[in-house]
């Protein structure tokens, strides 16, 4: 009901005023509200709601008056529930109440006077809810920039810069201390609950990262209670008693729970209820059971400090303790780190403000630090590997079967050779990953290396290499392969950018390669003398959306998707070995045509250059590592099968000319030049293209003739989705009255790949448009195509 009133009509569609979007129809206003976004803030506005209607606002007291004293006064209207105080004058307070009959009572008394002081007391407020838009949350960030821009401009260089974010964002002494005293209260408390429990921080807090609002993440260790409860029971039952005298009492906790059987939910439960009455200062405790790992989140009102515990969760302390190690043995890593993560957070490339969120965070980003330190010349950092057989015996290590050895001492580490200062290497690690290809590849801090994705197509082949195991565990899998894949270095089945989604992976890149160009420029490698902005400060200044590089306004891409593609296609990619592009590509290449030719109806020639010119898409894309003979044979099997009939197809010709290259160096080891791949470099004419004609406008009004379609079941066409998207052009061509001149325009594929992201690139651009029309036609192309053609990859291979 409430959503209902969130969507207006407008004269384009619909628009949704709690989420300020705009939605075209029905069907995606239904989509939307049912959507994630929708329905996460419809929540945060009923409980901001419900504290409303709860509360009052309570002024004219001093800071001498504690939350407790107004707890005390307050209860006589009825039972209070919250009470948030202002932190810093203690002027205020906000008084929540469970019950929204109290509001009536404590407005009913005329004088409120507690320690005498004269309360006044009125209704809280009520204020609309709104959605801070993405505008105002780079305008603090701007902002926040601007405090620290002083101190930055006036220091002599890049490296005193990095030196001075680490001082001004790291945690200090004392709120180090802080953050250990809660612990200490905390495990008093656990321990009275659970006997023999521990709890150990891990994360920001302790590994050497952490800046002042960092979360305090705890992990709460119920093994030895595991232990003490089992030998309580068994000690019970010899006894032949109910219960034992400690353990399992009646009043104590643990009578309630078997931790041996309960679920973590069962026990996170438990854990709540703990904090929430027995921990001073503790309020807003909740489980979250859905997350990866189960948390119990709670905020500590006096240090304004969020806190999350976990169980389970020894790899977390331990990868905790690789960070610190990796920090204690290279000092150049926490200025880079602090560094990058300011970075990052100011582009908003990392952190998820609200929690769970398609960005990195901060674990993450911090490996590829590390990785990227594995990778300079000579390397900065040793990777995991190499870091196990530094260790002794007694530091061996292993978790959940996972091998977590490494030096327990930075000390047992040779020193690093490279002597490169931190402004070259905060340079190095933009340029690294503005080149990385990450659509096609596996980051292993482990190897330090990364590691080529096709290894890991195959189920069986990815355990073996990566299931380093010394015991067994009950079901290893692969990791999750998404956009940017970056394996846990104990944790081998883990990727700990598994929640990244294609935009934030390739905005990331973006970053990296506009940071990578400015590091280029004077302004970032010398003070100005005009006491301009220089060095760390314009890295530093956010802006919203990524802006298109001119040079890209015309393209469409298709980014390598690995995980989405068919079962068939990926095992002809394993086999394909270091040529899994190109023949990724071709396939690519063979949809896209059937795309416009098929589904789109576009009038298709290739251009002359293609069929005679020299270069076809093979000779010019790639020249290959002929020394694999697996490779040739595999792409030359797997070409036949892609091969285009059409004698207009710049495909088939690429095709062919691919065989015959291959084919005339069948002796691969004997081959003068093995070249690794060098992929859309050359100068022009580069690749084959078509040149497409197209009659009518196909592109309007498809959603409405599409759900005509659908609703008819005459018409509705059997099977996939190009059948019925290849209907509703022909029942668009029918129907309305094509162009007053034909649009003719070109379509250039490119491959890209190795240097950056895998992907295939298409580059349009008008020939002759004197209606006008190409831009809108270019506008759908960027939705529809990429969708269509990962339809027709699991088409082609399905049917194959
Ligand atoms: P901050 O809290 O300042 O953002 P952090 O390093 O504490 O930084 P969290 O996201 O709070 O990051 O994670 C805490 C710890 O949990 C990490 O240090 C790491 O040990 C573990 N961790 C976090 N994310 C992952 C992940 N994706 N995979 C494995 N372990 C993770
Ligand atoms: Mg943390």
């Amino acid at each position: 009901m409430e959503a209902d009133s969130d969507i207006k009509t407008t004269p384009k569609g619909f628009h949704c005023a709690l989420c300020n979007v705009n939605l075209p129809n029905p069907p995606s206003v239904d989509q939307h509200v049912k959507g994630r976004k929708h329905q996460t803030l419809s929540t945060v506005r009923a409980t901001r709601k419900t504290q409303e209607q709860h509360s009052v606002f309570v002024s004219g007291i001093n800071p001498v008056i504690s939350q407790t004293d107004i707890a005390e006064y307050f209860q006589k209207f009825g039972p209070v529930s919250d009470i948030v105080m202002d932190k810093d004058k203690g002027v205020y307070a906000i008084v929540q109440f469970a019950e929204t009959d109290s509001i009536q009572a404590t407005m009913s008394c005329v004088e409120h006077q507690m320690k005498g002081l004269k309360l006044r007391v009125k209704p809280r407020e009520k204020k609309d809810f709104k959605l801070i838009p993405k505008k105002i949350a780079s305008q603090n960030l701007q902002q926040a920039l601007e405090r620290l821009k002083p101190q930055l401009c006036q220091l002599v260089s890049v490296n005193a810069q990095m030196q001075y974010v680490v001082e001004r964002f790291q945690l200090g002494d004392n709120e180090k201390k802080a953050r250990g005293l809660l612990v200490q209260l905390l495990q008093e408390v656990f321990v009275e609950f659970f006997p023999d429990s521990q709890i150990q921080p891990f994360g920001s807090s302790v590994n050497t990262f952490g800046i002042h609002s960092c979360d305090l993440d705890l992990f709460l260790d119920l093994e030895n209670t595991k232990v003490f409860q089992a030998h309580a029971k068994s000690t019970a039952e010899q006894a032949g008693e109910g219960t034992s005298d400690d353990g399992r009492s009646e009043d104590s906790i643990l009578s309630d729970i078997d931790l041996s059987s309960a679920s973590p939910a069962e026990v996170l439960e438990l854990v709540a209820t703990i904090l929430r009455r027995c921990v001073p200062s503790v309020h807003k405790v909740s489980v979250v059971s859905s997350a990866r790992l189960p948390v119990v989140k709670f905020h500590h009102r006096e240090l304004n400090l969020q806190g999350d515990i976990t169980l389970n969760n020894r790899l977390a302390v331990r990868n905790t303790r690789f960070l610190q190690l990796c920090s204690g043995m290279e000092d150049r890593l926490r200025p880079l780190a602090y560094t990058i993560r300011y970075w990052a957070k100011q582009k908003q490339q990392a952190g998820n403000p609200s929690g769970a969120g398609p960005l990195l965070n901060n674990y993450a980003l911090t490996l590829l630090i590390i990785f990227f330190l594995q990778n300079c010349e000579p390397p900065v950092l040793p990777t995991v590997d190499q870091l196990k057989d530094m260790a002794c015996e007694e530091e061996e290590c292993v978790i959940e079967g996972w091998n977590c050895t490494f030096p327990s001492q930075p000390i047992a580490v040779p020193p690093s050779k490279n002597t490169q200062d931190l402004s070259t290497l905060l340079f190095g690690f933009f340029t690294f990953y503005a080149k990385f290809d990450f659509a096609s590849s596996v980051i292993s801090v482990r190897k330090g290396c990364a590691l080529p994705i096709t290894d890991f197509l195959s189920q069986n082949k990815a355990e073996e290499a990566m299931h380093e195991k010394k015991s067994t565990k009950a079901q290893p899998h692969g990791p999750k392969l998404g956009p940017l894949n970056l394996l846990d270095p104990f944790d081998l089945s883990h990727n700990v950018a598994g929640n990244l989604n294609e935009r934030s992976q390739r905005n990331f890149q973006k970053e990296c390669q506009e940071a990578d160009k400015y590091c280029r420029s004077l302004q970032y490698q010398r003070k100005s003398t005009k006491g301009k902005s220089w060095g760390l400060v314009r890295l530093f200044t956010p802006h919203g959306e990524v802006p298109k590089a001119k040079t890209e306004q015309l393209t469409i891409s298709i980014p390598f998707k690995l995980a989405s593609l068919p079962e068939v296609l990926r095992n002809q990619l394993h086999a394909a070995g270091d040529g899994f592009r190109l023949l990724w590509f071709q396939k690519v290449c063979s949809a896209v045509e059937g795309v416009f030719q098929s589904v789109l109806k576009c009038h298709l020639s290739p251009s002359a250059d293609a069929i005679f010119g020299e270069d076809s898409v093979v000779d010019s894309a790639v020249e290959m590592d002929t020394s694999s003979t697996s490779f040739n044979t595999s792409l030359n099997d797997s070409y036949d099968s892609v091969e285009s009939p059409n004698a207009a197809s710049p495909l088939g010709t690429a095709a062919v000319g691919a065989k015959r290259q291959l084919s005339s160096s069948s002796d691969a080891s004997e081959s003068p030049h093995v070249k690794k791949p060098r992929l859309a470099k050359r100068g022009k004419p580069e690749f084959p293209h078509w040149i497409c004609v197209q009659k009518h406008m196909v592109w309007a009004g498809r959603r409405k003739v599409r759900r005509e379609l659908i609703k008819d079941t005459d018409t509705r066409p059997e099977g996939s989705c190009m059948e019925l998207e290849s209907k509703v052009t022909a029942h668009i061509i029918e129907k309305e009255p094509a162009l007053k001149e034909p649009m003719e325009f070109k379509v250039q594929p490119l491959m890209v790949g190795e240097t950056e992201s895998t992907k295939a690139v298409l580059k349009l651009e008008p020939i002759s448009d004197t209606t006008g029309v190409f831009q809108d036609f270019f506008h759908f192309l960027e939705v529809f195509l990429p969708k269509m053609v990962e339809t027709l990859l699991e088409k082609e291979v399905g049917s194959a």
